[in-house]
Order: structure tokens, then C-alpha cells, then sequence
């Protein structure tokens, strides 16, 4: 993007990147973060977060970090930093040679805390975490001073110093900045600096046993690595001042510029890791990657493409008020997606037998047929066709309600790719249940076409029963039963968990399918889209239904 451009398409952050460069600021220069706690794995929210940081960076040519915002030991874990890593790689972006840790700078920091006990800008506290808390005041209350906030400086340094040492025990000290009690921004109260962990870190060990709190840390970080604009979600709007306070310390020509955005909250789905973790954790699903999840592993399991997934980030942009995104955006774009790129695969997943009774006996015949409509590059492939084959349950009516126009008693329909065929008869078991129809098929028809011109008012998908293989099918579902689980706090949001968000099938797949390789997607025709899941194996392919076809009957039936 060059800055002649004009800003009026852009969201509000780029156009004020745009004033920023034009202005000279930071010498032109563009430098954005992601800045994840390695305390769980990315969430579609991150993803928003990754598009809007990597993509600024790229469209003002300048760069963006990858770094873990790794000060908390006691909830972050190593596999969490390198599914990170996999899922920003996954997603399209690439942070190059610039990974950072917050425990990279654990020294500075510590340094820098230590020039501001000797400026009188830090003290040390002995309250318990329970009276600062009482201290703190409340929104329309003041809050008041620690009895420990005139402690001299010289005191105050070798509190510090011993509390880095390991002399004192988890909460019984901490470090606060010495602002202003009485501030009408809570944040502002003396804020907490540094706390006391003997905690072991996934990458210092145990070499440090006081760790920076986040709004200490974070300034810090983005004015070492020279970011420029360090974007974050709307809730750290009255952290600001606390930023900006921070950064005084830091002697810095032009200091970085923090800028709020709204977060993304998606319907039928929480988004917090606290509450993913728990999900987990209680086996509500089965990992931080199981397909329901709205995590990026869990996206990319169930066969969501990156592509859609930035493309589902750019039409929601970037605003300052928070909403609900509609799961369905993200749907529609999955299937926009997949409709170019999904090779197509016939797939059974409610078998009902056909018997061709007119087709020879032990006759086969392949078929051949388009891979995708969408993209003749594509090619095409054989599929067997013989006298017996599979199709939906659901495509047959004995007694069609109107607009039903699939099979029914003496009516012809089109086999996709093969022949027109006419059910002459139900065949049912003792209990009514219907197990066989009897069809014949006309010859002439070679490809799904009469040659005297007759239409037929369906197509369906078939496979052919000798040729089948087996294939488990994992059919996801909303992962809760509400638009907004979070929405009310007085009601656990776990009662909301949707007790039917998976169903497990065995259908008929076409042969083709056998060697699908894991992470390969599918149209399956006429269903939906499909996934082969990672716990596929030799003879034992697993599908995950990625998203639903539009189904025009089933809108109908549901309207009743
Ligand atoms: P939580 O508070 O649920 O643990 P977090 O938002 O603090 O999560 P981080 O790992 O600190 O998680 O987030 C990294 C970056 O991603 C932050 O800059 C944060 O603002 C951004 N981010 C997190 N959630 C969302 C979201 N729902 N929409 C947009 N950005 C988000
Ligand atoms: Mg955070």
C-alpha cells in the first residue's frame, strides 16, 4: 500500500498507520507484534488478531514479531508455544527471524524496575494480596495509601533485590508502581509491577522466582523490539495511561502507540481459554484440537482452509465496538472456498440398497467422471457402477409429500454420472422397515442423459455396493446449544453444551476414497464437505464433516 492511497477504505488502524508514516513518525517505519501467553491454543479471535498485526505489517511493508508473552510459569507449557507456532505458520504468515520471548528480557525488565525504585517511581509492598486489594478502593471510592509506600529507596532496593533472591515466600511482597491511590483509573492505583513465583519456567528454569506482570512487561517489550503500533483488544483501553507510564522509563525517541480494536466473539461458541481449557480438561471435547473447538487446530482438523479463515478475518474488519460475529459468515466462506478447491466423491451415508434388476449380473462399468466442476484442471476419474448400488435413505419417499422430487414408487430419477433409473417395487422386512428397492434402468441413458429428451427431476449420489469401502464419518454439530453461551453469568455456561455435537456414522464411500491422505478434503456430492481426520488408518478412513451443502429440502421441510 503506498501512503498516496487513499484511507477511505481502510479500517480505522490502517488509516491512522497511514497518518503515522505520512507524518514521518517512527521515520516512516511500520512495526507490529502478535504477542500470544503461551497459556493455551489460538483461537478464531487470535486469528482476527494475526490477519490484522501480519496484515498491516505487509501492507505498510514493514514487519510483525511472534512473541510469547511467556511471564506467568505456572499456566504456560511448551506444547502450547509450539502450537502456536504451527497455527501462525498454518494460517499464512511468517514472522521470519524475529521470535521473541518475554523471558528473553527478564534482565531488562528487572533492570529497568530497579531505575524506577530510584526514581521514587516503585515500592516495595508487604500487604497481603487481600488488603491491596482493600486498598484499592472501587469505582466510586478512592483508594488509599499501603503503609508501605513511603519506604525509602534505599530499603526498597534491597527488598527487591531479596525478593529476586529467593529470600521471601509466593505473595508475601510485590513490587507496585507509585502512581496515584486516589486516580479515577483503577489501573492507575499502584499498580502491581512484580510478583513473587517459585514457579519453574519453561525457559528460565528456575532462575528467576519473581515474574513482571503484564502491564509492566508488555511497553517494555514493544519498545525494545522498536514496535511502532502495538495493537490489542478493546479491554486494555484504561491500561493506556498504565502503558504510556511505563514507557517513561524507557528512554525512547518515539515510543510505540498502543490501539484498541474490538474483540471477535463468534455465535455458538465460548472463546475465553480459561473456558476452552475447561472444555478440555472436563472432556467435553476430545483436545484443544477436537473439530468443534473454534480453535485454528481445531479449524484445520475439521477441514477448514486458511484461506477461508482470512478471508472470514477480512469481512468482519476492524472496528472499536465489540459484537457477535454469526457463526455462518465463517460457514459461507469455508464453503466458498472448498466449493473452487474440494475434489468431488460420492459418499452413502445412510445406505439404502437398489437392485438394478435389469442390469446384468456381474457386469461393471466405470464411469467416468469430473473431479470438480469448479476447476477442469482437475481432471476426471472412474467410478465403478453395477447392479447393486447404495443411496440415501433420505432420497427415497414411499409416499412423496409435494415438492418431494427424489425416488419414489414408479418414478425415474438420475443416477449422477451413470443411468436414469425407475423404482418398480419396495421390498420391507417383517417389521415394515423398508431394506431393498427394486429398480430397473434404461440402457439408452449412458451418462444421465435420455436421447429423447424425458427430463427427471433429481439427481442423487450412489456407490456401488460391491466396490464400497467402509469409512467413519464424524458429523459435527454446534458445540452449544445458544447463540451467546457466556452471555448470561448468573447460568453456568456449560449447561449450554450442545449433548448432540457429534454423531458417529458408518457410511459407503466410492473406492477412490480408500487412499485419501489425512488432511485431504472432499465434496462429498450432494452432503457436504469432509476432512480425512488424522486417526484415519490403512483400511479405516475417518472423515470429518467440515460444513453442510446448502440442503433446499430440508429449508422446506423446515418451514413446514
Ligand atoms: P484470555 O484472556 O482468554 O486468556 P487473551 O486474549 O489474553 O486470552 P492472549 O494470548 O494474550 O490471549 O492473546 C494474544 C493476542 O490476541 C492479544 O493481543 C489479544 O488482544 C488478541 N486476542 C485474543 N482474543 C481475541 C479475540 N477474541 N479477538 C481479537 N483478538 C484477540
Ligand atoms: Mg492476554
Amino acid at each position: 500500500m503506498s501512503t498516496s492511497e487513499t484511507t477511505e477504505s481502510l479500517d480505522f488502524i490502517r488509516t491512522l498507520i497511514t497518518e503515522d508514516v505520512r507524518a514521518g513518525k517512527h521515520g516512516g517505519r511500520v512495526a507490529t507484534r502478535f504477542p500470544p501467553e503461551p497459556n493455551g491454543y489460538l483461537h478464531i479471535g487470535h486469528a482476527k488478531s494475526i490477519c490484522l498485526n501480519f496484515g498491516a505489517a505487509t501492507d505498510f511493508r514493514g514487519t510483525c514479531n511472534l512473541r510469547f508473552d511467556d511471564t506467568n510459569p505456572v499456566k504456560e507449557d511448551v506444547e502450547y508455544v509450539e502450537s502456536i507456532q504451527d497455527d501462525v505458520h498454518w494460517l499464512g504468515f511468517d514472522w521470519q527471524d524475529r521470535l521473541f520471548y518475554a523471558s528473553d528480557y527478564f534482565q531488562k525488565l528487572y533492570d529497568y524496575a530497579v531505575l524506577l525504585i530510584q526514581a521514587g517511581k516503585a515500592y516495595v509492598d508487604s500487604l497481603t494480596a487481600e488488603e491491596i486489594r482493600e486498598y484499592r478502593g472501587t469505582l466510586t471510592e478512592p483508594g488509599r495509601d499501603s503503609p508501605y509506600r513511603n519506604r525509602s529507596i534505599g530499603e526498597n532496593l534491597d527488598l527487591f533485590r531479596r525478593m529476586k533472591a529467593g529470600e521471601f515466600p509466593d505473595g508475601s511482597r510485590v513490587l507496585r508502581a507509585r502512581i496515584d491511590m486516589a486516580s479515577p483509573n483503577i489501573n492507575m492505583r499502584d499498580p502491581t509491577l512484580y510478583r513473587i513465583r517459585h514457579a519453574s519456567h519453561h525457559r528460565t528454569g528456575d532462575a528467576w522466582c519473581i515474574y513482571p506482570m503484564y502491564d509492566y512487561a508488555h511497553p517494555i517489550e514493544d519498545a525494545i523490539e522498536g514496535v511502532t503500533h502495538s495493537l490489542c483488544t478493546l479491554e486494555y483501553e484504561a491500561h493506556r495511561p498504565l502503558y504510556d507510564w511505563v514507557l517513561e522509563i524507557v528512554e525512547t525517541p518515539a515510543p510505540p502507540q498502543q490501539i484498541e480494536f474490538a474483540r471477535l466473539n463468534l455465535s455458538y461458541t465460548v472463546m475465553s481459554k480459561r473456558k476452552l481449557l475447561q472444555l478440555v480438561q472436563e472432556k467435553h471435547v476430545a483436545g484443544w484440537d477436537d473439530p468443534r473447538m473454534p480453535t485454528i487446530s481445531g479449524f484445520r482438523r475439521r477441514g477448514y482452509t486458511p484461506e477461508s479463515i482470512r478471508d472470514f478475518c477480512e469481512r468482519i474488519g476492524v472496528a472499536k465496538k465489540e459484537n457477535l460475529i454469526d457463526v455462518a459468515l465463517l460457514e459461507y466462506c469455508v464453503r466458498e472456498d472448498l466449493n473452487r478447491r474440494a475434489p468431488r466423491a460420492m459418499a452413502v451415508l445412510d445406505p439404502l440398497r437398489v437392485v438394478i434388476e435389469n442390469y446384468p449380473e456381474g457386469q461393471v462399468e466405470d464411469m467416468d467422471v469430473v473431479n470438480n466442476p469448479e476447476d477442469p484442471s482437475a481432471g476426471t476419474r472412474q467410478v465403478p457402477f453395477s447392479r447393486v448400488v447404495y443411496i440415501e435413505q433420505d432420497d427415497f419417499r414411499e409416499d412423496p409429500p409435494k415438492k418431494f422430487f427424489r425416488l419414489a414408487p414408479g418414478r425415474e430419477v438420475r443416477l449422477r454420472n451413470a443411468y436414469l433409473i425407475t423404482c418398480r417395487e419396495v421390498v420391507k422386512d417383517a417389521s415394515g422397515q423398508i431394506v431393498e428397492l427394486r429398480c430397473t434402468y434404461d440402457p439408452a441413458t449412458r451418462g444421465g442423459d435420455a436421447p429423447d429428451g424425458r427430463k427427471v427431476k433429481a439427481t442423487l449420489h450412489w456407490v456401488s455396493a460391491q466396490h464400497a469401502i467402509d469409512g467413519e464419518v464424524r458429523l459435527y454439530d454446534r458445540l452449544f446449544s445458544v447463540e451467546n453461551p457466556s452471555e448470561d453469568e448468573a447460568k453456568d455456561w456449560r449447561t449450554f453444551v450442545n449433548p448432540k455435537s457429534l454423531e458417529v456414522k458408518t457410511a459407503k464411500l466410492e473406492p477412490s476414497l480408500a487412499s485419501a491422505a489425512p488432511g485431504s478434503r472432499f465434496q462429498f456430492e450432494r452432503i457436504g464437505y469432509f476432512a480425512v481426520d488424522p486417526d484415519t488408518t490403512a483400511g479405516n478412513p475417518v472423515f470429518n464433516r467440515t460444513v453442510t451443502l446448502k440442503d433446499s429440502w430440508a429449508k422446506i421441510e423446515a418451514r413446514g
